[in-house]
């Protein structure tokens, strides 16, 4: 069975100690794809520098809005830019209305850059969302090719999302999230991609979260939708090289 983790931080310190025996549990596990998505100018310099040295690590680059303060705003948008041809697409970026690091007007302006330069480079954006997915949806709407990263909203907001041929990804956090079960038995397989966002989210809660645990979310989607575990990692993994065509 091939299994995508479709978003996680392993250049993160929290895998400082054990990475090489991190990302190789990862392969006795089955995951033949990592993609690591940058927040800011340092997380999206060591996501390229981790993916040089592992052939199954991708990458993803991008400035999430609770980092807007911590990090240079322009140097992160022309690190992305010189390095697009290194990376699957622009994220995470997004709309964070549960932390509020940032005013809403300001997160509003990166997201805004962020959409265009992913229409101007033509390539998918990795939507980080908490308490506006209905904003960022409509942000989003005219672009080709969006995924909902760690989606946390309504089942009716996602059956608009995946109407307009976005994609939902499903963390880890479903394996014990009881208000994310209507979005499972929901969210067609077509529309589909799991992730662990590693460290965060583990499914063993209150331990660290790794790229192998994406099984477990495979585990769950299959005994909510009631279907064999290898259809969830077989559509999963055609949806990562559909809407990153790889
Ligand atoms: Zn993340």
């Amino acid at each position: 069975m091939d299994l995508v983790d479709a978003h996680c931080h392993l250049d993160f310190k929290q895998f400082d100690k054990d990475r090489d025996e991190v990302i190789e549990r990862a392969k006795k596990a089955g995951v033949c794809t990592i993609i690591n998505s940058g927040v800011d100018y340092e997380t999206n310099l060591s996501t390229l520098m981790l993916s040089s040295s592992h052939d199954l690590i991708k990458v993803t680059l991008g400035l999430n809005p609770n980092m807007i303060h911590e990090t240079d705003v322009d140097m992160t948008f022309e690190l992305i830019e010189e390095r697009a041809e290194d990376l699957l697409g622009i994220g995470e970026v997004g709309l964070d209305y549960y932390r509020m690091k940032t005013s809403k007007k300001e997160q509003k302006e990166v997201f805004l850059r962020a959409i265009e330069l992913a229409r101007r480079l033509d390539k998918p954006i990795i939507l980080h969302s908490r308490d506006a997915e209905g904003e960022c949806f409509e942000l989003v709407k005219g672009l080709d090719r969006v995924i909902f990263h760690c989606y946390g909203g309504s089942a009716s907001l996602m059956e608009q999302i995946v109407d307009r041929g976005f994609y939902i990804s499903l963390a880890t956090v479903i394996c014990y999230s009881d208000s994310h079960r209507k979005v499972v038995e929901r969210v067609p397989l077509e529309n589909l991609l799991i992730e662990t966002d590693s460290p965060f989210l583990s499914p063993f809660r209150g331990k660290r979260n790794e790229p192998a645990y994406v099984m477990e979310a495979a585990k769950k989607i299959a005994e909510v939708k009631g279907i064999w575990v290898e259809e969830v990692a077989d559509a999963t993994l055609m949806n990562v090289k559909r809407v990153y065509g790889i």
